[in-house]
């Protein structure tokens, strides 16, 4: 029998009028002869308002804890969606993730795939069953705990349930009618894309635009399942929505093909680092340690001390405003410990960062000047900024946030197809 994999995220099954929409179109996959693997997202807020509850009750929460909670609300949606089929006459049976069992890493809220054993589901299908429903976002550790996969992790396991069953297709149903040249929130100058490739999605995903978590288009690419977003709420047919595929799949020919943004960045520095070999790993190695993604870094020119002559630098880093409290705690006690030494940690908390990205960057220079330019008319300050192959990053003040995402749209000219 065929197979497909659909998932909704939370805003497709926010309530339960949603749910029974969603189970629809489950539904009419099932009539057209396909057996279904269904990934459910928790209903929009459920994460938000569990992840609060862990933070209120733990600042610096154990990760073991905060994975049984926030793991929570994709077993409501995983049943009741069973629950919806069921009473639609399609045979329909849920799973929590240990239930499958899907077997990841023990690296708590931020787990990766280890296995997804197929005998299982395999059975149910056998015996009849048509849709099996999948509570997304959650696995089992090998010591047998509950693990989540990290903010957006239900997009990763719809792919990996692709990839591990050979469905046909991996269609992620969401509340946009696909990838846009930018999140259409932001600027009605969007445009859809009909298709996106692999590494600029990867790109996007990576830098902030929470269509597809970053993950999934990773595991899409190297298992080469076809991956699709379209809309939960329009009518969708085989065409709708905007295919993530090999680069060689697309005709557009533009160098930039998408701005994306993070809009709850930090910025944190250390003044006064003495300047030798060793100091970069004796302060990130920690912070890597506590769970700190650290992600954009500048070291400054090194100068002679006050009074001395041992060199000396500011060490810049940018990472998640809500890691500025584990951060800040790693970074003293390995002063304390006396593994650096550093006068002040500045930490400004208002920062966000946009980037563009663009495959056609590979063969053309200029890219950057012009980034450049758009932000300085309309008086946007860069902070830090970081270049890859495919993008350019930089850090501002979060006031600017879509003010730069429009500037650098307009100046791009990604409402036009091209
Ligand atoms: P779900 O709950 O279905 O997983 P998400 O909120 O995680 O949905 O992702 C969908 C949202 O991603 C859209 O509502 C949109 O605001 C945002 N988004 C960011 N960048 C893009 C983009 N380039 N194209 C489409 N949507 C984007
Ligand atoms: N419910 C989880 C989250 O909000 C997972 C997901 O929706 O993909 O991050
Ligand atoms: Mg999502």
């Amino acid at each position: 029998m065929p197979l497909l994999v659909m998932k909704f995220g939370g805003t497709s099954v926010a309530d339960l009028d949603r749910i029974r929409n969603a189970a629809a179109k489950v539904k009419a996959e099932v009539d057209r002869g396909y057996d279904v693997i269904v990934i459910v997202s928790a209903m929009s807020g459920k994460t938000n308002e569990l992840v609060g509850w862990v933070n209120e009750t733990s600042p610096l929460y154990d990760a073991r804890e905060y994975d049984a909670v926030v793991s929570s609300g994709e077993n409501v949606t995983a049943g009741l969606m069973a629950l919806t089929l069921q009473e639609m006459d399609v045979p329909a049976r849920s799973w929590q993730g240990w239930q499958v069992p899907i077997q990841t890493t023990s690296a708590h809220s931020a787990a990766r795939f280890v296995d997804i054993p197929r005998a299982n589901l395999d059975m149910k299908f056998a015996e009849g069953f048509k849709v099996a429903v999948i509570a997304g976002f959650q696995g089992v550790s090998p010591e047998g705990r509950i693990t989540t996969l990290g903010r957006g992790g239900s997009d990763t396991t719809a792919v990996a349930f692709a990839a591990a069953f050979g469905a046909e297709r991996c269609d992620i149903y969401t509340d946009v009618d696909g990838i846009y040249t930018t999140d259409p929130r932001i600027t009605s100058k969007a445009r859809k894309l009909d298709k996106i490739s692999f590494e600029e999605m990867l790109e996007l995903a990576s830098l902030g635009a929470k269509v597809l978590q970053t993950r999934s288009v990773e595991l899409a690419m190297r298992y080469k399942v076809r991956l699709r977003v379209l809309s939960s709420f329009d009518e969708t047919d085989e065409q709708s929505g905007t295919l993530v595929c090999d680069e060689d799949e697309i005709m557009e020919s533009k160098v930039v093909s998408g701005v994306a943004y993070s809009r709850e960045e930090a910025k944190l520095t250390l003044v006064t680092v003495e300047d030798r070999p060793g100091i970069a790993a004796a302060i990130f190695g920690p912070l890597a340690d506590s769970g700190v993604n650290v992600d954009m870094i500048v070291q400054n020119i090194s100068e002679k001390a006050q009074g001395s002559d041992k060199p000396v630098t500011d060490m810049t880093f940018s990472c998640p405003v809500d890691q500025v409290a584990r951060a800040r705690k790693a970074l003293e006690a390995a002063r304390d410990a006396g593994h650096i030494n550093y006068d002040t940690l500045e930490v400004d908390e208002d920062a966000a960062k946009v980037s563009v990205v663009g495959i056609g960057m590979r063969s053309h220079a200029g890219v950057a000047a012009r980034m450049f330019r758009a932000l300085a008319a309309d008086g946007v300050n860069i902070k830090v900024i970081a270049t890859s192959e495919i993008k350019i990053s930089v850090l501002i003040d979060r006031k600017y946030m879509e003010l730069a995402v429009q500037a650098l749209h307009d100046a791009f000219e990604l409402d036009k197809a091209g």
